[in-house]
């Protein structure tokens, strides 16, 4: 068995999330009957999704296809790599898990808060490691990341050699351990058929810096401020975590962690022995209050607003432990994700209403650098290794497309390339790669209920009651002798302010009454009818005069049957 849309000697790639989108990141490779899957993340929705926790792939082509995986292939620890893997287990049965490093802790909490889950083994693999599978083998290179223990997966197969980079930067003076550049100049020169690449900075045309850089500009910034520094940064940064424990206790400074992400990150850190904090370093929130400001550093969520992260209770004055005071600095040590910069500039606001200093990431302070490599690092890795075919991924679709034209600047034949969405299969074999057809794709919703029982019809209404307000009218009808008991009650929720708009409800009232009494004298009664002539009449009424569509819940009270 194998994928009908493949031809013999192709071998097919697609993406299960990951392209045309940051986030959710699943990519697949078919190698003859073998199903690999590489990484399994989630998305962090914006705010149209909304009370959504998370987005995850659509796992409809792995429970089909399940007999055939071989095994789910972890980069690294971040979440849009990582996050799904509990409800990919919920529904798919993987053979087993190969993570490597801090990833592996990092899987290991998620599986401590779902109990629920039947865990496959996690292979912990070595940078040297090689496993075989059939005529498959894989093997591994270290690339640089802003977190530690990013690999870039090599499969080895009859057709040639296929790269997946994962998400990587150029960092010639890393904080961890360095690039194995060596393995990606070896397998440039031994042939690499199709490389998959990250295309998160491939717009930008700059120098990404180095971490150790940032570290030394946080050390320096620490130097000069003589109050407490309240500072945030993302929990997935696991280097920039260090460097700022490296700041404090070089200034002299205790840390107090706030924010869960940010407490399990240090304690996933601490053990993989990439965070080391000296003895007494760490105090808690009741031990604060006993120090001098300039004896403080707060390590803080919320680098992106996110309105119940740390940060942002702190700046609105709702933090259960923290208050600021006049004389604080807050340091944003992170860019705003795109989409996110409208709640960094509330929390900005806020703090600012309460004179705190606020230094955020720019020209004056080089307080952040991206994890993942802007055009030149792509043209050295696409140079390095040479491909016959390339595939941007990780990314959304211009960033693919800019991506596209590096591959091409850098030798790449253009017709060997190939742009896909998610669920597109492209084929690849020995001499060409092509566009095979589709397999399943989509968003599957998250909350706290559980797995797609959000649908989109709920997000639909959600976004509508929150963007156009409720509306609602209560029926009390005599479906035997079909009359209406009451005058149509209007009920409005961030609609239109009742009071003062007397004369819009009752009109709306009125022409309510005469629909109802229409349908009711029609042959047969049927109460789904006229709660949808109601909806479609009033929504054409109610936009007329006031260009508004809010959402209608018509409500029959049927006195029948009391
Ligand atoms: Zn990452
Ligand atoms: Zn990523």
């Amino acid at each position: 068995m194998k994928n009908p849309l493949l031809n013999t000697g192709e071998i097919g790639i697609f993406a299960l999330g990951g392209l045309g989108e940051v986030g959710k990141n699943m990519y697949i490779y078919e190698i003859d009957d073998q199903i690999f899957i590489v990484d399994a993340g989630i998305l962090f929705p914006d705010e149209h999704l909304l009370g959504i926790d998370y987005v995850i792939p659509d796992f409809t082509y792995l429970i089909e296809n399940q007999d055939r995986i071989v095994g789910l292939f972890i980069t690294h620890g971040h979440e849009d790599h990582i996050g799904s893997i509990p409800y990919l287990l919920k529904q798919v049965e993987i053979p087993k898990i190969y993570a490597s490093g801090i990833a592996v802790d990092l899987i290991e909490y998620k599986f401590m808060e779902h109990a629920d889950i039947k865990v496959p083994q996690i292979e912990e693999y070595k940078s040297y490691y090689k496993y075989h599978f059939k005529d498959v083998e894989i093997s591994f290179i270290r690339m640089n990341h802003s977190i530690p223990d990013m690999f870039g997966i090599v499969f080895r197969t009859k057709e040639g050699i296929l790269f997946h980079t994962g998400d990587f930067k150029i960092d010639l003076t890393p904080v961890g351990p360095p690039c194995e550049f060596d393995k990606l100049a070896a397998i440039g020169a031994e042939g690499v058929l199709c490389l998959c690449s990250d295309s998160t900075n491939a717009e930008r045309d700059e120098l990404i810096q180095s971490d150790s850089k940032i570290g030394k500009s946080i050390n320096e910034l620490f130097s000069r401020l003589t109050g407490r520094i309240i500072i945030a940064t993302f929990a997935s940064n696991m280097y920039r975590i260090q460097q700022i424990i490296e700041a404090a206790v070089l200034n002299h400074r205790k840390i107090a962690v706030f924010g869960r992400s940010m407490e399990r990150a240090i304690e996933a850190g601490t053990q993989t022995g990439y965070i080391k904090i000296p003895k007494d370093t760490l105090v808690s929130g009741d031990q604060l209050k006993r120090l001098r400001p300039e004896q403080v550093t707060l390590l803080v969520t919320g680098s992106q607003g996110e309105p119940l992260a740390a940060l942002s209770r702190i700046a609105s004055g709702s933090h259960r432990q923290v208050q600021v005071m006049p004389g604080d600095t807050v340091i944003f040590s992170s860019s705003p994700i795109p989409g996110n910069q409208e709640g960094v500039n509330r929390t900005i606001n806020k703090l600012f209403k309460q004179d705190v200093n606020v230094i955020t990431h720019g020209p004056l302070a080089d307080t952040h650098t991206s994890g993942h490599g802007a055009q030149n690092d792509l043209k050295l890795v696409l140079s390095l290794t040479r491909p016959k075919m390339f595939i941007p991924i990780h990314g959304e679709y211009r960033m693919l497309r800019h991506h596209r034209q590096l591959a091409i600047d850098t030798g790449v034949n253009p017709d060997n390339i190939l742009i896909v969405d998610n669920g597109q299969v492209a084929a690849v074999s020995k001499n060409s790669i092509r566009y095979a057809g589709d397999v399943p794709s989509g968003e599957v919703y998250i909350d706290g209920t559980g797995i797609g029982d959000i649908g989109s019809k709920v997000i639909r209404e959600r976004k509508l009651l929150s963007e156009e307000g409720l509306f609602s009218i209560i029926l009390s009808v005599d479906s035997e002798h079909k009359k209406l008991i009451n005058h149509p009650t209007i009920i409005s929720r961030g609609f239109i302010y009742m009071r003062g708009n007397e004369e819009l409800t009752n009109k709306l009232a009125n022409e309510t009454k005469a629909i109802v009494e229409t349908e009711l004298n029609k042959k047969f009664y049927n109460e789904q009818n006229i709660k949808q002539t109601v909806i479609d009449q009033l929504s054409k009424t109610i936009f007329k005069l006031t260009q508004r569509n809010p959402l209608i819940i018509p409500i029959i009270v049927d006195s029948k049957s009391f």
